[in-house]
């Protein structure tokens, strides 16, 4: 059986947010994604552009997470279950990991303190390998 349910006016505006998000390379913030958005015309606005990803992570179409300058940040994941992220703080390449010893760590320190149905956010921020050669070679310059 299939329903028709009538499509929010919004839904098309959201389809760009969601396939501009999925042509980023890893996190992006809703400015750089609303900028993107802007050089290919589409006259989408940054409120729209916060909306539409907050519908996203709430359908869970999206990470959000924020940045260690409290900056949020957004991406769509290929793994829909529970996963870290380890972050290019330069180029905001992404790689999704698994943390099997966080996840142990995390359910025993919340047991043993009487907590249950415990949540975590682990997300590490670095350097990728490309953006520490291009630092170093600029340093080797100077
Ligand atoms: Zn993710
Ligand atoms: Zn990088
Ligand atoms: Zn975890």
């Amino acid at each position: 059986m299939t329903e028709r349910i009538a499509k929010p006016r919004n839904t098309k505006q959201r389809d760009m947010v969601r396939e501009a998000l999925a042509g980023a390379p890893g996190f992006v913030s809703a400015q750089s994604l609303h900028a993107s958005l802007r050089e290919d015309n589409t006259g989408i606005g940054l409120a729209t552009v916060y909306r539409a990803l907050a519908g996203l992570v709430a359908q869970g179409d999206a990470d959000s997470l924020q940045s260690p300058d409290g900056e949020a940040l957004y991406r769509a994941c290929t793994s829909t279950g529970h996963h870290h992220h380890l972050i290019c703080r330069s180029c905001g390449l992404t790689v999704e990991i698994e943390a099997t010893d966080v996840e142990q760590w995390a359910r025993r320190t919340a047991e043993s303190h009487g907590f249950s149905e415990a949540e975590h956010i682990v997300d590490i921020f670095g350097l990728c390998t490309a953006c520490a050669q291009n630092r170093d070679s600029e340093r080797d310059a100077d």
